[in-house]
């Protein structure tokens, strides 16, 4: 018997497809998508694992040693709704039948387009091929990829009326990483999915990436005094690091000019922050949320007023 975890991945997701989601697709009348089915059952069994690493190992770090006191359990449920929603795969499904045709054709554009001819795996025959080092690339890649999508949401005034939707929270627990805005969650995936095509990541890499990347943003969001140290805070995001861009008047505004507005915006590796300038390993915990909730600005208690709000502030920024 093998204890490979790729095998086991693999074995967990086909019993996971017959027992559930190939009954559920002939019930509903949808066999002819049994190949999009199986892919989806790989991320929603990836969505389990993280839910289950959440609420026992996350969960203990909490207890252990919180930031803060929990006072405002309402709104941690919201957080946990959002997380239910993106992780189980609610929004994926949503996506494919609405987005679907158009990243499909957009995909065919690119193809017809040449792309991709070529496969980061192959830059270096011999290293870049060696699965360890091309799955520690495509990580980096992406991290880079997400670092200047998070400045951009910080930099634009209009995305950041979307992206205060997961700064409005005072309350940040390990559930807050996808209390996003849905059109702020397409944009990411688009630009993901694009990425993906560019560089020719396999599908198994791919769906590794993203699992990485979503797990630790659950644990840089959790309520747990915890840096990773000197060095291994610097190589990756702790929750301290990650507390302090969502710090009222210090993340998403400056210490001082010449950060764009903001620290500490990478989601896997602070090596970003390093390199453009906008880094802060400071010792502190402090409470989070935007300035202007202290004077009393409304972002929404429930899942449906935060998306709305939101969408309010685009059309008129200063009078919602
Ligand atoms: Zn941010
Ligand atoms: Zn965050």
């Amino acid at each position: 018997m093998t204890l490979d975890p790729v095998e086991l991945f693999l074995t967990a997701q086909q019993w996971l497809f017959e027992a559930v989601t190939q009954p559920l697709l002939f019930h509903a009348g949808f066999g002819n998508l049994l190949e999009d089915g199986y892919r989806a059952t790989g991320w929603l069994l990836v969505g389990l694992l993280q839910i289950a690493v959440m609420l026992t190992l996350f969960r203990a770090l909490e207890r252990w040693r919180p930031v803060e006191p929990v006072t405002d359990r309402a709104a941690v449920r919201v957080d946990v709704l959002y997380t239910l929603i993106h992780r189980l795969g609610l929004f994926r499904v949503a996506l494919f039948f609405s987005l679907g045709p158009l990243w499909d054709s957009l995909i065919g554009e690119l193809r017809v387009a040449g792309l991709p001819t070529w496969s980061l795996d192959d830059a270096w025959p011999g290293i870049t091929d060696h699965a360890v080092v091309s799955f520690v690339l495509y990580l980096l890649l992406f991290d880079l990829v997400d670092y200047w999508l998070h400045r951009a949401q910080h930099r634009f005034g209009w995305w950041w009326e979307l992206h205060a939707v997961h700064h409005s929270q005072r309350q940040m627990t390990m559930w807050s990483d996808n209390r996003n805005h849905l059109l702020d969650d397409v944009l990411r995936d688009s630009v993901f999915v694009v990425v993906a095509l560019l560089v020719g990541i396999p599908p198994a890499q791919f769906v590794a990436v993203v699992a990485c990347t979503q797990l630790l943003e659950s644990l840089s969001h959790a309520n747990v005094r915890l840096s990773f140290g000197p060095v291994l805070g610097r190589l990756l995001v702790s929750p301290r690091f990650h507390r302090l861009h969502h710090t009222i008047g210090i993340g998403h505004e400056s210490f001082g000019p010449g950060t764009m507005g903001g620290h500490n915006f990478a989601v896997l590796f602070p090596v970003w922050d390093m390199v453009f300038g906008s880094a802060r390993f400071d010792d502190r915990y402090d409470p989070t949320g935007i300035r202007d909730q202290l004077a009393g600005r409304d972002y929404g208690r429930g899942f449906w007023a935060q998306q709305w709000r939101a969408l309010l502030r685009l059309v008129a920024p200063r009078s919602t």
